[in-house]
């Protein structure tokens, strides 16, 4: 084995980094190049049906009685699609949406100001919201519950409380970390909606949408092998679609086919089961340097010089998800599944890794 505790991530490490964490800036100078990538209405999303159907009947039902909607957490791993559902249901309710995340509100005055300039019936979007401070926080329970909001105007014993009153309003909280969130926030949101990896279906579905969008000439072979490749994730999906694109416009006859979109993948470092480097290391030094585990997520994460939370919140979720880890109280372990995948890698190119 290398020695996985050394050395800065390869070029292609980033871009799967990048591809599964880091959303803003190129979500949004895609989506500035390409409107209407990201799907506007429900009826324009795959996938994602329960929590599809359940969020349609609730829009349709506050319209209908003309009130706010409730209050909605949306939880899940990265990039499976909570910042456009919140935006959808705005769109759906045909109200303002107003969007920030917990680590933009540093002091409660910020989501003062925030709060006391929403139009009625906006719906606020925090994304990260387990990541409020919980001065923060102790704000938005009075105004999510009545409307209003206590501040602490002045200092020492002049100090006085000042009551002030918001604009009815629907909060939209994301959070890639449900348990971290505290249970007063947690009890307020009446609406929770917990968004799942996306079938190959559904992928296939984004990825010939996207295509569409974007000019691209896609088999459906092509999209398939893509779909299987993005570890069920819609950003990914998008972001490698157009990786093999200019494969496909350089090297190929621009048109993505299955062998195409196969070959430029793998040179992105993405395995036959959408694992990435990073992912194989993991399985691999659970595997040797662990005995197959239980090993804590502290111990792991320093092993791999890697940051707990994209272990716990990008990684280990999909890893999971496809039964080769499990999470147990002593702490991560292969599964009969997981070990076997490493045991039949040996040969087939995890070399590449330098592991
Ligand atoms: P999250 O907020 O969960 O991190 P986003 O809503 O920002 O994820 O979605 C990430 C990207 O994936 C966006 O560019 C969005 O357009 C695209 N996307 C997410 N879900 C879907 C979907 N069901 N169909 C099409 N594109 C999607």
């Amino acid at each position: 084995m290398g020695d996985l505790s050394s050395g800065e991530p390869t070029a292609n490490v980033l871009i799967e980094r990048l591809a599964t964490t880091k959303k803003r800036d190129d979500d949004e100078r895609i989506e500035t190049q390409t409107p209407g990538i990201r799907p506007q209405t429900f009826s324009d999303y795959p996938g994602q049906d329960s929590v599809k159907q359940n969020l349609n009947i609730y829009v349709t039902a506050a319209k209908r009685r003309g009130e706010p909607l409730d209050h909605i957490l949306l939880h899940g791993p990265p990039g499976l699609g909570k910042t456009t559902l919140a935006q959808i249901v705005a769109n759906e309710l045909g109200v303002p949406f107003v969007s920030t995340s917990g680590p933009a509100i540093d002091k409660p005055g910020d989501l003062a100001g925030i709060l006391s300039s929403l139009q009625p019936g906006t719906l606020l979007f925090i994304d990260e919201i387990h990541r409020l401070s919980i001065k923060v926080e102790e704000i938005l329970y009075s105004a999510m519950e009545d409307f209003a909001i206590d501040m602490m105007i002045g200092q020492g014993p002049s100090a006085r409380s000042v009551r002030m009153d918001v604009a009815p309003f629907t909060l939209a909280g994301a959070t890639t970390r449900v348990s971290l969130l505290s249970r007063p926030l947690l009890g307020r949101f009446g609406i929770q909606e917990r968004l799942e990896f996306y079938t190959e279906t559904a992928l296939c579905q984004i990825l010939q949408r996207s295509a569409r969008i974007l000019g691209i000439k896609i088999e459906e072979a092509g999209a398939r092998e893509i779909a299987d490749r993005s570890r069920g994730t819609p950003r990914l999906a998008n972001r490698l679609l157009r990786r093999v694109w200019d494969f496909a416009e350089v090297q190929g006859s621009g048109v993505v086919t299955s062998k195409l979109a196969g070959d430029a993948l793998q040179r992105q470092g993405m395995d036959p089961h959408g694992l990435d480097r990073i992912d194989r290391m993991i399985l691999k030094t659970v595997y040797h340097q662990y005995d197959g585990g239980p090993v804590g997520i502290e111990t792991l994460a320093a092993t791999l010089n890697e940051d707990r939370c994209t272990l716990e919140e990008v990684y280990e979720p999909y890893l999971v998800h496809r039964g080769y880890l499990a999470r147990g109280p002593r702490g991560r372990y292969l599964t009969d599944t997981g070990r076997k995948h490493v045991e039949a890698s040996g040969s087939k190119g995890w070399e590449q890794d330098g592991l």
